[in-house]
């Protein structure tokens, strides 16, 4: 039996942001100009927590928690840990029921109320640090593939989780439009380079999540504590620039084909919404080594999250054609699980912070459709998209909008909830 919410909309099935979801966001209201309040989607409205505790209506928790919620202050909420995340959740939950007067009666009830299409979003939190991992056996064989046939999959894959330190700076939240960067690329491995606008823009459709709890540098983090400090998750498109990425690979890895933009959705699910679908795990195949005991947790798990790509041009919004769906698959076929990046990124006494995002790389299953990105899904440009305006993509044209979506399925007695969407238009360069 679905809860039911004073808010109609979030009573609506098949809805994103039913009571039993309850995501967070960080936003300005048009009434508060300058000032970013934290607060649940609900439907197509989000409570606002800051302004609710600054009514002083706030008082039934913890001193902490409250002036976290009043600051509108998500790091501090973040830091205090999974007790405190619990805590505000339940109570939001209780008080958004269609059974509660304490909110439901109130007069004042739309100040603490909002439409969510009055509300401009920011990143949930201010990310310190950003670090994208490569944790999808499948992206890692293609690409491998294409760049090394005889031998795609390099020897320590199944070994280390392998990431980079991505850039904190340039995360913006879904609908914010992304220029097409210039960078040095060379159509021979060996040179000479040019500079100039990006040819094989790309996205990457991922799923990050956001850490609470943190660690002094110097100490590891158990993989055990890791559920405890993983607050929640959210969508990513890590654009890049694969002509870019190509010529400067070598030998670091991905640099200016990276750091010019990347998405993130604006609702971030907390783990605590998302217990129904969790299941044990990954299962992987049998020439998986066992990992060493630090990446070793019996009680790991992973999620059976949808994950689905559409694109729509500049033309089929003229023409108002709806996205095309591009790709469709599942977190569920990720090698690598977020307590196991967590674990690994502070074996060496590398401090996280509360706020920092990790991303899990390019999601990508073991079918041609279940691609998370175009250059795995038009296979470097040799099995071009045929969109229904006409036109063909091997890579993206500038006014394409890329939306990512995600969703679990309903289950038992939980509806399905959705992650919202992560979205982006791609603007001309800047020459
Ligand atoms: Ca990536």
């Amino acid at each position: 039996m679905a809860l039911r919410s004073l808010v109609e909309s979030a009573n609506v099935p098949g809805c994103d942001f039913p009571l039993e979801h309850l995501p967070w966001g960080r936003f300005e209201r048009s009434s508060h100009p300058g000032e970013w309040h934290v607060g649940v989607a609900i439907g197509t409205k989000a409570f606002d927590l800051t302004e609710f505790a600054r009514a002083g209506h706030c008082g039934a928790l913890d001193p902490m928690l409250r002036d976290a919620l009043h600051r509108g202050c998500m790091n501090a909420l973040l830091a205090l840990g999974r007790p405190a995340w619990s805590q505000a959740r339940r109570w939001a939950q209780r008080l958004l029921s269609a059974d509660e007067p304490a909110l439901r009666d109130r007069a004042d009830r739309d100040r603490f109320i909002a439409s969510q299409d009055q509300l401009r979003m920011a990143m949930l939190a201010e990310v310190g640090d950003y670090t994208d991992f490569y944790a999808s056996i499948h992206h890692a064989t293609n690409v491998g593939s294409m760049f090394r046939p005889d031998n795609p999959l390099l020897p320590n894959w199944r070994h280390v989780p392998i990431g980079y330190h991505g850039r904190a700076s340039t995360l913006v939240p879904s609908g914010t439009a992304v220029r097409r960067p210039c960078g040095q690329t060379s159509t021979a491995d060996a040179g000479p380079p040019s500079f100039g606008p990006c040819r094989l823009l790309d996205y990457e459709l991922e799923v990050g999540v956001v850490l609470g709890p943190g660690n002094e540098q110097g100490d590891r983090i158990d993989i055990a504590s890791a559920r405890d400090r993983l607050f929640g998750i959210c969508l990513v498109n890590d654009w890049s620039a694969r002509d870019v990425q190509k010529w400067e690979y070598v030998p670091l890895g991905p640099f200016t084909a990276k750091n010019f933009s990347t998405s993130v959705g604006a609702w971030v699910t907390p783990l605590e919404a998302i217990e129904a679908w969790m299941e044990p795990g990954p299962v992987r195949d049998a020439a998986a080594p066992e990992n060493l005991p630090y990446l070793r947790w019996k009680d790991d798990f992973t999620f059976d999250l949808k994950l689905q790509v559409l694109l729509r041009s500049a033309r089929m919004r003229e023409q108002g054609v709806p996205a095309m769906q591009v790709s469709l698959g599942t977190y569920r076929d990720m090698y690598w699980t977020f307590a196991q990046m967590l674990a690994h990124h502070a074996s060496t006494g590398c401090a996280m912070r509360p706020g920092d995002l990790l991303a899990s790389g390019t999601v990508s299953g073991p079918t041609p459709d279940s691609r998370g990105c175009l250059l795995e899904r038009t296979w470097r440009g040799t099995e071009p998209l045929s969109l229904p305006d006409g036109t063909q993509r091997k890579f993206l044209e500038d006014g394409d909008e890329v939306i990512l979506r995600g969703w679990f399925e309903g289950k038992g007695s939980m509806p399905r909830i959705g992650l919202g969407e992560c979205r982006g238009v791609v603007l001309p360069a800047l020459v």
